[in-house]
């Protein structure tokens, strides 16, 4: 497995994805307290109820509001404290339901709801876990009502409740365990469309970028020229008498010289730039924000250092290329400009190969 360098900047961008999911729960707790205002409202609850849960919500809103923003959460193994905030939300309704039975209503929607929305990031044996210790606190809750009120139609609901729950709860376990197998069965078909279109990019042989990428690099670029005015050049790169050294050094030979070639070019250019094989042993490298005089550096330097490569016995001063180069000419179409880039290409291969030719109609070289 590839080892993964965590940066505090990354650390960073985490510690924010978990506030944010905490005030979703803070949300979901303001829906809640939201219910229980109408109990109130619709006199089911006393005030005091209401303004308990208002003080019990908001609190434990706030320390681990005040956790995260301290990074004491960090310091444990599991970062984003799912567990004690799920516990604690579930602890507060239980309790809810203690102080004002009737709230019980609004238990079970609620307490289905977080862990729906926990159930997919915690372990089947942490939900399995979850489940029974809410079983526990409604049985618990059950036990004192049945201990200390005489309300013998609200203690059969509460028996009933607490069957279905024992029922139904359970079930949470097995569902997590699909949502989790979905979910990294999504997280490896996207890996697996990513490579795809990385290698929908690529030439199979050399690893570099493809014709069809770089054709669509060079349109891109020629929109970001006219829209910026920034110089773009392109440069049509063709390996000399190839055919003769595939006679010479066989067709696999061949096949390593383009390789050489490829990691030759890629050595001489910049971040930016594009470089890619447009077709056989035809290359083509657009040098975005380049003017002339930088690109027919890049151009010349490939060029040298093809020729002194330390290419094996059979090919020693053989290997050369010819390099035509131009710059864009603001509005002309990437056809004019490919064309332009390959007659000088052409250029150089009858003033005798292994050379760069410029095509450069009324340009300066940016020496300005
Ligand atoms: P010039 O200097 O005029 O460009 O001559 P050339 O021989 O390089 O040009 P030509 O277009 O006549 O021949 C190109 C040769 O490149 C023919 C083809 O077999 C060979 N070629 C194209 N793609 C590959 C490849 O992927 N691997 C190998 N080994 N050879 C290739
Ligand atoms: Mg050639
Ligand atoms: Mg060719």
């Amino acid at each position: 497995m590839r080892a993964r360098h965590v940066s505090p900047l990354d650390t960073h961008a985490r510690q924010d994805a978990r506030i944010r999911r905490l005030m979703l729960a803070g949300v979901l707790a303001l829906i809640y307290l939201l219910v229980i205002c109408i109990f109130y409202l619709q006199g089911l609850i006393a005030l005091s109820v209401l303004q308990t849960n208002a003080v019990l919500m908001g609190s434990g809103f706030l320390v681990f509001r005040l956790c995260f923003a301290l990074g004491l959460n960090l310091k444990i193994q599991e970062k984003n404290l799912r567990l004690p905030i799920t516990i604690s939300a579930i602890g507060i309704m239980l309790y809810t339901v203690y102080i004002a039975p009737i709230t019980q209503i609004a238990f079970i929607p609620f307490l289905f709801l977080v862990m729906a929305f926990v159930m997919h990031r915690l372990s089947p044996r942490e939900v399995l876990f979850l489940a029974g210790a809410t079983l526990v606190g409604y049985a618990l809750v059950v036990a004192s009502h049945y201990a200390t009120r005489t309300d013998s139609a609200m203690l059969t609901l509460e028996c009933a409740q607490l069957l279905v729950l024992a029922v139904t709860l359970p079930g949470f376990a097995v569902l997590a365990n699909r949502v989790q197998r979905l979910q990294s069965a999504l997280f490896k078909a996207n890996r697996k469309i990513r490579d795809i279109e990385e290698d929908a990019q690529r030439d199979v042989l050399l690893g570099c970028f493809n014709r069809r990428y770089i054709v669509a690099a060079l349109e891109q670029q020629k929109r970001l020229a006219d829209e910026t005015g920034t110089p773009l050049c392109l440069a049509v790169i063709d390996l000399d008498h190839f055919k003769r050294i595939n006679d010479e050094a066989g067709h696999l030979g061949g096949d390593e010289v383009l390789r050489v070639f490829t990691r030759i070019a890629q050595k001489n250019i910049r971040d930016g730039d594009v470089f890619g094989r447009y077709g056989g042993e035809e290359f083509l490298l657009v040098l975005p924000e380049t003017a002339l005089l930088a690109a027919l550096n890049v151009a010349e330097r490939i060029r040298e250092q093809v020729e002194h490569f330390e290419w094996d016995e059979k090919l020693r001063n053989r290997v050369t290329v010819s390099i035509g180069l131009t710059q864009y000419l603001p509005g002309e179409s990437v056809l004019d400009l490919f064309s332009r880039t390959d007659t000088a290409m052409y250029l150089a291969k009858q003033g005798g190969r292994n050379q760069v030719v410029v095509e450069e109609p009324t340009l300066d070289l940016g020496i300005a």
